[in-house]
């Protein structure tokens, strides 16, 4: 399976980087070994100084599909999640000076905690809120409503290029508020109120 990350869906959070409003999706990859699933700690990698949270709507493809159409997208997924996209803010900003690519800020191990999945049935994919809590406070409040481009638009775009495949997942990009983490920091992400991960840095 391959994880399909969008960098860049909410303008809040452009903003807060000082990043151009892009005409398209930006999109990167995370590979497989980025996994972190069952509220599994994340370890506090030597590389960096600097780990950022973003949280992130997760979409479960289910089946196979390349240049999608934009309104038959719904049928692609049938469930959703929420996980961070761990970013080495310090590599990254390296990198984009640079003109380099980002994996080394953004696929290596672990970067990628997710959650079980669940119906999509009863969201409204284009309407739904969740939150990141940091150590009891809340820390980012998102609502795909302020996407960019909405979830069945990503999948679009994405299957234009990569043949979406089931099992694949979509992050859908970050809201404002991304920030470091430190060891011992607690990690609590929810959907809609209900909780869907809880986890520690170590
Ligand atoms: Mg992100």
């Amino acid at each position: 399976m391959k994880i399909i990350c969008i960098g860049r869906n909410y303008v809040d959070h452009i903003t807060e980087l000082g990043n151009e409003r892009p005409d398209n999706p930006v999109i990167f990859m995370k590979p497989d070994t980025a996994l972190l699933r069952n509220n599994d700690p994340f370890y506090y990698p030597e590389f960096s100084k600097d780990i950022h949270y973003e949280c992130e709507l997760l979409v479960k493809i289910k089946k196979e599909g390349k240049s999608i159409d934009p309104k038959f997208a719904h049928k692609y997924y049938d469930e959703i999640g929420l996980g961070i996209d761990f970013t080495a803010r310090d590599i990254q900003s390296h990198a984009k000076e640079k003109g380099l690519p980002w994996e080394r800020a953004k696929a290596f191990n672990g970067s990628a905690p997710i959650s079980n999945f669940i119906s999509k049935e009863d969201f409204d994919i284009n309407k739904t809120t969740f939150e990141l809590e940091l150590n009891g406070e809340i820390a980012q409040e998102g609502d795909s409503s302020l996407m960019l481009w909405p979830v069945n638009e990503l999948i679009a775009y994405v299957s234009q290029y990569f043949t979406l495949k089931t099992g694949d997942i979509l992050f859908t990009g970050t809201p404002k508020g991304v920030g470091p983490v430190k060891i011992g920091d607690k990690l609590v992400g929810r959907l809609e109120g209900k909780e869907m991960f809880n986890f520690e840095i170590k």
